[in-house]
């Protein structure tokens, strides 16, 4: 589950540091290091899957609270309008393989490539 060096996992585990902006059972939500919006917040799943392509590996509860996590994360942002993107793949501009969702709200300043 928890991988030993994934960047995700270490900052799940508090092996590194990170902003953290909203955190519930199983999710964190923390500053992207490398803003690419005013605001741009990743959010994270407690448990390691490598890309939106193994999303069946989370149980249909697990997938439903993601996505009120990342709800309740943007509005904890204080955002009304925002984008969410994932990127699937290095082809397609996966640098971290643990799922992520990126909320990006305010000047947006191009994809997060
Ligand atoms: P991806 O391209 O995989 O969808 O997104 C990875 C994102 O993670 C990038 O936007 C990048 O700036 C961010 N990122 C990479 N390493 C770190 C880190 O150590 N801390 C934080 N907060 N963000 C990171
Ligand atoms: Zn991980």
């Amino acid at each position: 589950m928890s991988q030993p060096d994934c960047i995700f996992c270490k900052i799940y585990r508090g092996e590194l540091p990170a902003t953290v902006v909203n955190r519930a059972e199983g999710f964190l939500a923390i500053e992207d290091i490398n803003p690419k919006a005013d605001v741009h917040v990743l959010v994270i799943p407690e448990r390691h899957i490598d890309t939106f392509g193994d999303i069946g590996e989370l149980s249909e509860g697990e997938a439903k609270r993601m996505l009120d996590f990342v709800a309740e994360t943007a509005k904890a942002a204080d955002l009304d309008e925002y984008r969410l993107m994932i990127f699937c793949g290095a082809g397609a501009g996966q640098t971290v393989f643990h799922l992520h969702w990126h909320i990006l709200g305010g000047r947006f300043r191009g994809l997060p490539k």
